[in-house]
């Protein structure tokens, strides 16, 4: 029941111990046992413990006919065990966590009509990838690592149909993916719906709505208003063979490369074609009241940084350089009133940086490298601190603190090949307490 009635936001069901018993109780329930039992051999594979969260009972089990991967488990899927977050969370994969990427499923997936019983949820690197206090993005030993096990997914899931790749792990991970996997699986990609995504990038929440509602056109064809016959969706673009393999199959139908706005979404195999609304995306949720609204939206999001991992810095707890750091950020950004954030508090976001270099440095003889690249450049950590709609904003903040890194001989910028790689020099012995 939802009790929230029109608010907007999703229903937190893993809200207490009761609730997540209860669903505990069912890991055994045909539809579901032998995912537990996947998850299972996956932990004792890694050593025992919880990290790997359960797969939800509340879905379609094996019997799902959607699959929607996301990166890693965030610390609110992970439950009580040995290699945990430091606030652990359900235990289970599933949008009735409490945290507010699950929210977003939650909601998007009511939208797209795509109902929780013909669909599933995972990661494609199933266990949690942080220390315990802080999570990072997937990288490649752990999609490697995790390979097989998609492998071991993919021949239990009878009557999948669709796969939802949600975000740039996901869809790495797929692409890298050398195992079988259905012949007549339709793939669809989209970004993760991370809280970060979805403030930041303001195309995020279409693009993934537009998405899920591909997939529950695929599962749930709409039927012709003509002649009552099963549609197929047409698909623009340049096809690539699978696309041509799917059409001899009758599953779509290929519109062409040309896109005038109005074209049909679906035809028969009478000939009829149609246009069928996509919903409308509800509205967006509210940007941080940090954010000034006169900047105009930036869009699009498609830099040349890897993204962290989607929940980074808003599930794990923050250091105490980061908890400083985000009060001194949330005091600049509502005094900036137009262009690039105004600079202060140098001296403590010199601090944020040299930590996050330091733990993200590649080291290279006996000395310490700070390249930003992978995701851990300074961009993320502000913008996880504390998001704002146009990151370009940062700049010249970002400018100053590394300025003053370098003048105080913390820093030295290392210039070939090329990029702006920083050494991290020793600390004066004297200095340090
Ligand atoms: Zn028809």
């Amino acid at each position: 029941v939802d009790l929230l009635g029109d608010q907007p936001s999703a229903p937190k069901l893993f809200a207490d111990a009761t609730a997540i018993r209860g669903r505990e109780a069912r890991l055994h329930e045909p539809h579901i046992v032998d995912l537990t039992q996947l998850v299972e051999r996956i932990r004792s594979a890694r050593g025992g413990g919880n990290s790997v969260p359960w797969f939800d009972p509340e879905s379609g089990g094996r019997h799902a006919e959607v699959l929607l991967l996301f990166e890693a488990p965030g610390a609110r899927a992970v439950g009580a065990g040995p290699v945990r977050p430091t606030r652990p969370g359900s235990g289970f994969i599933s949008p009735d966590n409490n945290d507010e990427s699950a929210a977003a499923v939650f909601e998007l997936e009511r939208e797209a009509g795509l109902p929780r019983d013909r669909l599933l949820h995972w990661n494609i690197v199933p266990w949690y990838v942080g220390d315990g206090t802080k999570i990072r993005a997937v990288n490649r030993s752990d999609r490697v690592e995790a390979e097989p096990w998609l492998e071991e997914l993919l021949e239990l899931l009878t009557d999948l149909r669709v796969v939802i790749l949600c975000g740039d792990a996901a869809q790495k991970g797929w692409d890298e993916y050398t195992g079988p996997r259905p012949l007549d699986l339709w793939v669809v990609r989209c970004p993760h719906p991370s809280p970060v995504n979805l403030r930041t990038r303001p195309d995020a929440r279409e693009e993934i709505l537009e998405a899920f509602t591909e997939a529950a056109w695929i599962v749930d064809p709409p039927t012709c208003p003509v002649c009552g016959e099963p549609g197929v969706l047409i698909v623009y673009g340049m096809p690539g063979p699978d696309l041509f393999e799917a059409a001899e199959r009758g599953e779509v139908l290929i519109g062409g490369c040309v896109i005038t706005g109005d074209d049909p979404t679906h035809g028969c195999a009478a000939g009829h074609e149609w246009m069928m609304k996509r919903p409308k995306p509800a509205p967006r949720p509210p940007a941080p009241a940090a954010t000034p609204s006169k900047q105009p939206p930036r869009p699009t999001f498609s830099g040349e940084h890897a993204e962290p991992h989607p929940d980074a810095l808003f599930e794990g707890e923050l250091t105490a350089a980061q908890l400083t750091a985000q009060r001194c950020l949330r005091d600049l950004v509502p005094r900036t009133t137009t262009g690039s954030i105004r600079v202060g508090h140098v001296d403590v976001l010199a601090e944020l940086f040299d930590e996050w270099a330091h733990d993200h440095a590649e080291p290279r003889g006996s000395a310490l490298f700070f390249t930003g690249k992978g995701g851990t450049g300074l961009w993320h950590v502000l913008q996880g601190l504390c998001a704002i709609e146009d990151p370009r904003r940062w700049n010249g903040l970002r400018g100053e603190v590394v300025a003053h890194l370098e003048t105080s001989g913390r820093w030295r910028r290392v210039s070939p090949p090329r990029g702006s790689t920083f050494e991290l020099l020793p600390r004066d012995p004297g200095e340090s307490g």
